[in-house]
């Protein structure tokens, strides 16, 4: 249950930095708007990430790497539920990214 509750926490996290736009933090935030733009891009890929994640829970395939069909492990899940890939997988994965983008 630790990872439900955990993918609760970012949905609620995200939903309430989206919802909670008091005015007069907007106001301070004005005099660095890309700052806030890139904040709220973030959260937004975030968001998209949970509803993905969620889907996978309901289609049973939550917990299992895209890149090896391997179970991802539950350390792992806990600390980043939205995660597709295992540890191996994503090293990887930066590894070929890395060089590409030198
Ligand atoms: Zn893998």
């Amino acid at each position: 249950m630790g990872i439900f509750f955990s993918l609760q926490i970012d949905i609620l996290y995200v939903l309430g930095t989206i919802q909670n736009q008091d005015p007069n933090d907007r106001a301070s935030l004005e005099s660095d708007r890309n700052f806030e733009l890139r904040i709220r891009d973030r959260e937004r890929r975030l968001l998209s990430k949970i509803q993905e994640a969620i889907k996978r829970i309901d289609d049973g395939v939550f917990g299992i790497c895209d890149g090896c069909g391997g179970q991802i492990s539950e350390k792992r899940l806990m600390a980043r539920p939205v995660t597709t890939q295992c540890i191996e997988c994503k090293t990887k994965q930066e590894k070929i990214e890395k060089l590409k983008g030198e």
